[in-house]
């Protein structure tokens, strides 16, 4: 098949890309790098079933393709709060023609949505039914309302055109290849413990999050592109731990003579995320199956590469 992968220089588009091209998939990458990077995606440069094109998703395009995973959109809070109305463009309008070209060429979008559609969630964990508790006008709308809308257009064109969509919620996944400078969490605490610097815990920490290691994810996305189930259906792994257990975790395997420092707590930062991922059990037939601790091993292999 011929397969598009929208932000496909980025973390999980270019482990994404490697399955595809591991299965003699034809590959078209199409990214912007605003947070993507060539190296993720070097080793394909040359082969003929790999073609790369530099383009802005919030500008319109015409291709022939058979698929369309679209994860094109910055995902760190730092980097889509760097230009939050681009963020907002890149989820409508970016959708939008990415929605518009399925139409066109009759081809299966995936749509690359978030758990942060459920905002700061009073009901825990979250499954697909639960609407959400999102603030429309804090710093994180220009991306949890961007994904709102961006479900909102996949649903329509499915329904008013029968646009052949999947919609996945994709909760913190983390691995290899996430920027030493992303601003998450995960990439953060590991490059300050290799750095020997302090961790940095916003707020007291207890607010919990659940962490999927990338492998996982990706064949929670090609299952979901290949069924029958149309979704919103969240992809996470149901591991659910505080920012502090998460930081003293890194302390321990990295180097336990780093400090902890508290800095205040973003604005709407989520207290709770946890997905009930009964809905994947059942249609996907998918589940994590890396624990935290081993995934982390294979993140911090990977920086420590990278970080001196
Ligand atoms: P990432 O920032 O590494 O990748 C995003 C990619 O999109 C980058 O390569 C970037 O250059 C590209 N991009 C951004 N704006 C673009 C534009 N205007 N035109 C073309 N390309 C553009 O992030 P990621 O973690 O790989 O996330 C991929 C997708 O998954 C995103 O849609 C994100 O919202 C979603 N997601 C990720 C997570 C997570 O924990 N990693 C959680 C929920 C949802
Ligand atoms: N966080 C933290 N220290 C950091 C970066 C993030 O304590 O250096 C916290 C952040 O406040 C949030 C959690 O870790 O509660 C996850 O943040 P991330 O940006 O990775 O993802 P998101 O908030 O989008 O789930």
């Amino acid at each position: 098949m011929r397969i598009l992968v929208t932000g496909g220089a980025g973390f999980i588009g270019s482990h994404l890309i490697d399955r595809l091209m591991e299965q003699g998939h034809e590959v078209l990458c199409l990214d912007n790098f605003y947070t993507g990077h060539k190296r993720n995606i070097l080793k394909w440069f040359g082969n003929p079933y790999f073609e790369l094109i530099r383009h802005d998703i919030t500008e319109p395009i015409r291709l022939e393709v058979d698929q369309i995973y679209h994860l094109a959109c910055p995902a760190s809070p730092i980097h889509y709060q760097f230009n939050p109305v681009k963020t907002i463009k890149v989820n409508v309008l970016g959708t939008l023609y990415m929605l518009g070209l399925a139409k066109r060429v009759n081809a299966r979008i995936l749509l690359a949505s978030t758990s942060e559609v459920y905002g700061d969630p009073d009901v825990h964990p979250q499954p697909e039914e639960y609407r959400g508790n999102v603030s429309c006008t804090g710093l994180r709308a220009c991306y949890d309302e961007g994904k709102r809308v961006a479900e909102t257009l996949a649903f329509e064109y499915h329904r008013e055109h029968k646009t052949d969509i999947r919609v996945a919620r994709i909760f913190n996944t983390y691995g290899p290849r996430m920027l030493e400078n992303d601003g998450r969490v995960v990439s953060n605490f590991i490059v300050q413990a290799l750095k020997g610097k302090p961790l940095t815990v916003y707020g007291d920490g207890s607010q919990t999050r659940s962490f999927c290691y990338v492998s996982d994810l990706v064949e929670g996305l090609m299952r979901l592109m290949n069924g029958d189930y149309i979704g919103p259906i969240n992809l996470g792994n149901p591991g659910e731990y505080t920012i502090l257990e998460l930081a003293q975790m890194i302390q321990g395997m990295i180097n336990p003579d780093t400090e902890l420092v508290y800095k205040p707590l973003p604005q709407d930062d989520p207290k709770q995320r946890q997905p009930d991922i009964t809905k994947a059990k059942t249609y996907l037939g998918w589940e994590p199956t890396i624990p935290l601790k081993e995934g982390l091993e294979l993140a911090i292999k990977d920086f420590r590469e990278r970080v001196s």
